[in-house]
């Protein structure tokens, strides 16, 4: 039996208000959720208090979308994983390709936040995978090896191999693509930190998840969980993919 518990989180971006938001939650828990996976909203730093109080005794956890790699200090507009932490959060995304792309975020400055999430008492949620343009350069495997690199080896990290050109485009990696990405990065993870680091960290997957194709993309090796973006933002369509992970997965799914 597969022993590492899925992750299923939801990406709100910049969308929402607080009323909204609030009602999101009501109706995300006006019905059980299926108690297996673990399931986390990541809303944007304003929604943060409204969403942990519409949250407060559920058992879906808080995270945010971003922190400043410094624990505090002069740093205008930034948020510290201790205020994070203060706010409700236990769980941080880090990476995510639209800040790669759009505030320059480079491998180094990731793997600084992936490791004051940590030092701060959050769980990271580390973004990589590669653009359409290196994928059909080959150069898939590298990119995700140089993104692995100077991640921290804890296993309170969970990796999202979030292909770029899978995230919002409605085009979803095939299983075959996941699977083998989550394989390729859990090999990193063990050459660098070992079999029982490797074994135990969560590698989820994120691009176009939907109800639809789920439970395919839940079914595959390695897949430990959802990074679910558009689709998170409809809390019934957000609960289907969560039930994709309702079950306990049959195959051991040791390493590759
Ligand atoms: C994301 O933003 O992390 C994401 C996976 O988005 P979408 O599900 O909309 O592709």
């Amino acid at each position: 039996m597969e022993t590492r518990r899925p992750l299923v989180a939801g990406n709100w971006k910049m969308h929402l208000l607080g009323a909204e938001a609030a009602a999101y939650c009501r109706r995300l828990l006006a019905a059980e959720l299926p108690p297996l996976p673990e399931v986390v909203l990541l809303p944007s730093f304003p929604l943060l208090a409204a969403v942990a109080e519409a949250l407060g005794g559920s058992p879906v956890g808080l995270g945010a979308q971003n922190l400043h790699p410094e624990p505090r200090g002069a740093h205008t507009g930034e948020v510290s994983a201790a205020q994070l932490v203060d706010a409700g959060c236990r769980w941080v995304l880090c990476g995510h390709s639209e800040r790669r792309r759009e505030q320059a975020e480079d491998d180094e400055l990731v793997a600084r936040k992936a490791r004051a999430a940590l030092a701060g008492g959050l769980a990271p949620v580390v973004c990589v995978g590669e653009t359409l343009e290196e994928r059909r350069a080959g150069r898939t495997f590298d990119v995700l090896a140089r993104q692995a690199e100077t991640l921290p080896l804890d296993p309170r990290l969970v990796v999202a191999y979030e292909p770029v050109w899978a995230i919002g485009s409605g085009e979803t990696a095939t299983v075959e693509v996941a699977e083998h990405a989550h394989a390729f990065l859990r090999t990193r993870f063990e050459r660098r930190g070992g079999g029982e680091l490797a074994a135990a960290l969560r590698i989820v997957y994120g691009g176009s998840v939907t109800p639809e194709n789920a439970a395919a993309l839940a079914a595959g090796r390695g897949v430990d969980g959802f990074l679910v973006g558009g689709a998170s933002l409809d809390p019934e369509r957000f609960r289907a993919i969560i039930s994709s992970f309702a079950a306990p997965r049959a195959a051991p799914r040791g390493l590759p």
